[in-house]
């Protein structure tokens, strides 16, 4: 492999999410018949990632600012916190334009099976947020599989007692599906027919 660029190349991005041997090989002849100008900018692109973009350590999501600009946008509504699994998660609740509030990002679920228990997630965060006062719904937008539901129940048990209202977004969005994959209507519509836990 070595010695042979284009191999190289191919086993490199079959190690990317989704990219099966011959997407690997396509995109390998595409990118040899790409304009170096081109392959430039993809490169700086990724590399762009890797250097500039962090989590915020207020909610968790990622940011190039820390904290991000959901966290210190004073047009968003602080009473309301949308908790959910992953920073992509994030971006479905934004492709709907209907929520104003603000985010909290566990970076998990609860998966007793897999060893993933509440301390391994950012649910501390989220309390000492609850804490400061100013809180009034937490919507806890996880997704609808075992350890989504899991840890919707966790959180409600956890954060009922304080006094602040626990929400579920509604179960329009497919039973086992992720809310990354989830398109803007459907997530809309699971933000507004959302019910108290
Ligand atoms: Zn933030």
């Amino acid at each position: 492999m070595s010695g042979d660029p284009l191999a190289g190349l191919v086993t490199a991005l079959q190690r990317l999410p989704g990219i099966g041997a011959k997407s690997a090989q396509r995109l390998a002849f595409h990118l040899l018949k790409t304009p170096r100008e081109d392959v430039d900018a993809l490169c700086a692109a990724m590399l762009s990632v890797k250097d500039r973009v962090t989590y915020c350590s207020t909610c968790s999501n990622i940011t190039d600012t820390d904290p991000c600009r959901y966290c210190t946008d004073p047009q968003r509504d602080r009473r309301v916190i949308c908790v959910v699994e992953q920073p992509e998660n994030v971006w479905a609740v934004e492709r709907t334009r209907g929520f104003r509030g603000r985010y909290h990002v566990l970076m998990g679920t609860i998966a007793p099976l897999q060893g993933i228990g509440p301390d391994d997630l950012k649910i501390k965060g989220l309390l000492a947020r609850v804490g400061e006062g100013g809180v009034e719904e937490i919507i806890v937008a996880t997704n609808p599989t075992v350890e989504g539901e899991a840890t919707a129940l966790y959180l409600a048990k956890l954060l009922k007692p304080i006094g602040v209202r626990v929400s579920r977004i509604a179960m329009g969005v497919p039973v086992g599906s992720d809310l990354d994959y989830t398109d803007e209507f459907t997530m809309s519509k699971a933000m507004e027919g959302r019910r108290d836990m």
